[in-house]
């Protein structure tokens, strides 16, 4: 048998129908950029999410670097954020010029939020809580050291689309929380976009000016923009993937409570959730020692996996400038070495997973 890391096709085929006809609907209407389908799905989100109001972007990127913008957090600010976050949640941090301090994370590949108030410095300004792999970051201790060090929250839930903290969504939490439907992503597009969600008209109101030219008014530009918009045709597409978003969430919790109870093998440990939060495992991460010997068995036998992610961000090329070596962040390096995520997506058969969890418990390291 062979199996994807990932089949977004598979996604697809569930509500192709509604789909193909949202597009066609779109494409026919011809109004393509900032119309009704984007305030629809900015409305539906906002409310999906418990907040007041979602501003569409065009990437998860472009949501994170303009909230900090937004907050006006930028040179020289300091921002705390996990060290095994994915690279793009450190460039929304030092595209404003501000720098990233580094947490390590905890038995849940997320921050460890009782880390984090010795690394805050008279500089600090935020917090980015990185909720990995489809799990909450711990927000009770989270929002508590930012209100007694008045320190802004943001959120990036780029990979939390309706999982909960207690009972509140992820992306209810922060001054502003990022998303991106980037397709791979819970409530994925058919190509980029993202959004920014918050309980403030006055940053909901300064992010529609930031991501289209810094204009409001046709031609009246208040301030220097960029073009961020998130596109009639992705939106539209994007209010058929939510209305059926709780449904995807769910058979994703089914599978992955198959592979919690089905697979048994000491040389592999599996995903845990902390108490109090919930999953929609938009990876099933496995840490496995002797990884590339695990990943190569795995393949042999037909089965793709994925490493999320191999290089921390303090250790890429891209901050080479920021002065870090290896060494520095131990618990980070040694899940980099670790991690594998195992095939996990809509549509996938119980036949499929059955032979993953069999090809996986028969693994022996010899
Ligand atoms: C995907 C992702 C991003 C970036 O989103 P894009 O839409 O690809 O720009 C940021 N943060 C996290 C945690 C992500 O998984």
């Amino acid at each position: 048998m062979k199996i994807k890391a990932n089949d977004l096709k598979r996604q697809y085929d569930l509500y192709a129908d509604e789909y193909d006809k949202a597009a066609i609907q779109c494409l026919r209407s011809g109004w393509y950029i900032m119309g009704p389908a984007l305030l629809k799905f900015e409305k539906d989100w906002a409310q999906f999410i418990g907040s007041k109001y979602c501003v569409g972007v065009a990437s998860g990127l472009d949501a994170l670097w303009m909230a900090f913008r937004l907050l006006e957090i930028g040179f020289n600010d300091e921002v705390i954020v996990a060290a095994n976050a994915y690279i793009a949640c450190v460039m929304g941090i030092t595209l404003n010029g501000a720098i990233p301090v580094f947490v390590e994370p905890d038995g849940y590949l997320n921050i460890n939020a009782e880390k984090i108030e010795e690394k805050i410095t008279s500089k600090t300004k935020a917090i980015l809580a990185v909720h990995l792999f489809g799990q909450a970051c711990d927000m009770t201790v989270i929002m508590d050291v930012a209100a007694r060090h008045s320190l802004k929250v943001v959120e990036d839930c780029a990979q939390s689309h309706g999982n909960h903290w207690q009972n509140k969504r992820v992306g209810s939490y922060g001054d502003i929380s990022c998303f991106s439907f980037y397709p791979t992503k819970g409530c994925g597009a058919f190509g980029d976009a993202g959004c920014i969600v918050t309980n403030e008209k006055q940053i909901a109101d300064a992010a529609k000016v930031l991501r289209n030219y810094g204009s409001e008014e046709k031609y009246h530009n208040r301030v220097v923009g960029v073009n961020s918009r998130l596109d009639e045709l992705q939106a539209a597409l994007l209010s058929v993937k939510l209305s059926h978003l709780d449904k995807l969430n769910d058979e994703r919790t089914i599978l992955a409570d198959r592979y919690n109870n089905g697979i048994r093998n000491e040389n592999v440990k599996l995903p845990i959730v902390r108490k109090g939060a919930d999953s929609t495992w938009h990876q099933y991460v496995l840490q496995v020692k002797q990884r590339k010997k695990f990943i190569n068995y795995l393949l042999m036998h037909g089965i793709e996996t994925m490493i999320h992610y191999p290089i921390p961000p303090y250790l890429s090329e891209a901050y080479r400038n920021l002065g870090y070596s290896k060494g520095d962040f131990p618990i980070t390096e040694q899940q980099a070495d670790e991690v594998v995520s195992i095939p996990i997506y809509n549509g996938m058969t119980r036949e499929e997973q059955n032979y993953v969890i069999d090809v996986i418990n028969a693994y022996d390291i010899g």
